[in-house]
């Protein structure tokens, strides 16, 4: 008989509280999953005042002793600033109060800590806010790095609800361009032999199709909505921790989105200022070329991101059509490690222009 020899580990949440007015259970939550009394707050500046200072009340009337920490950016000088803060204070457990941003830096200083932090999203701006996975600035783009699940998450749909409506779309086009990265990694399985995980693709797909089927009720103004679309991207969240990696929710619309980071451009268009292209933005976008690439239903994935509100052409991106080649042409330098629909060469310039034209995006 063959002896059986594969061994694995996943990691996850071990609660998620969703809701209305779900900022009030922070102290019985955190009385469930630490036995220390020690609590730091991360949070910015302007999410200390949305809902920090509220985590913080509630804490210290049940006895805890809280500490706030404001963190700026999301950079490794950052993780390290609160890594020694948190020892110097005997930290028992930490709360990340805040978008994606503030969310990776707790999540990596947490990790480096080895305590358990709770991820409190104040937007839903991407599907990092259940992952184990945390994504860095550097001089040159940004990079993705491995850290723990949150033991909890805590969403309060009152609070994501005063997030700008743009960055909620944006967190749905990042979830929804799941189908793209699945797509990459079946690909990758079959062509290459990559280890495949049925069941973390099941899970990917089904938190974009929460939202593809849910469309008309993703708006702005409405806790429903953030339901919807926190629910979404913690199965997102649970895809990756199955798989042991982010191939459940991150292919070559990821590699293009990190592209045009890496290019460091979108912010000018015809002489007007845009606003800088959201993470989530640009995936859907990436997603509706990709699948294109595959011969899956493209359309449908457009027609959604515009219902959404979401972006789908360079214009609405704020990128210029010339950049969007590029992207396009440049994007399977991002991972080579990671096999997708844009091969070891990548797309040639005439391919790509073509791409982004028959899809709309340019
Ligand atoms: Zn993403």
């Amino acid at each position: 008989m063959e002896r059986f020899t594969k061994s694995k580990t996943m990691v996850f949440p071990r609660e998620i509280i969703v809701g209305h007015n779900t900022n009030q259970q922070v102290a019985e939550l955190c009385e469930r999953i630490s036995t220390g009394k020690n609590v730091l707050i991360v949070a910015d500046k302007k999410t200390k005042k949305l809902s920090g200072d509220e985590i913080h009340k509630v804490l210290k009337k049940a006895s805890y002793i809280v500490k706030d920490k404001i963190v700026s950016s999301p950079t490794l000088g950052e993780v390290n600033r609160v890594i020694n803060y948190a020892h110097k204070n005997e930290i028992d457990l930490l709360l990340g109060v805040g978008g994606g941003s503030v969310i990776d830096v707790t999540k990596l200083a947490a990790y480096e800590l080895k305590r358990p932090f709770v991820s409190i999203p104040t937007s839903a701006a991407h599907d990092g806010i259940a992952s184990p996975r945390a994504s860095l600035k550097h001089s040159k783009g940004s990079v993705s790095k491995t850290a723990v699940s949150p033991l909890a998450v805590l969403a309060d749909t009152k609070i994501i609800t005063k997030a700008p409506y743009r960055m909620l779309a944006s967190g749905c086009a990042d979830a929804i361009s799941n189908i793209s990265a699945v797509m990459d990694w079946e690909l990758a399985h079959r062509l290459k032999g990559e280890e495949f995980s049925t069941h973390g693709a099941v899970l990917a797909k089904t938190a974009a199709e929460m939202l593809i089927d849910n469309v008309e009720d993703i708006r702005p103004d409405s806790e429903e909505s953030v339901w919807l679309a926190v629910k979404a991207m913690i199965v997102s969240g649970v895809a990756m921790s199955v798989a042991g990696n982010t191939r459940p929710a991150s292919g070559s619309e990821h590699m293009f989105s990190h592209m045009l980071d890496h290019l460091g451009l979108g912010i000018m268009l015809k002489g007007k200022r845009h606003k800088k292209p959201l993470h989530g933005e640009q995936c859907g976008v990436g997603a509706i070329m990709m699948i294109y690439l595959h011969g899956g239903n493209w359309e449908k994935i457009r027609d959604t991101l515009k219902k959404i509100g979401a972006p789908t052409t360079s214009e609405e991106l704020g990128v210029s059509k010339k950049k969007i080649i590029e992207a396009l042409v440049k994007a399977h330098e991002i991972r080579p490690e990671r096999y997708t629909i844009l091969g070891e060469t990548g797309l040639t310039h005439d391919a790509a222009k073509k791409l982004a034209k028959i899809t709309g995006v340019i």
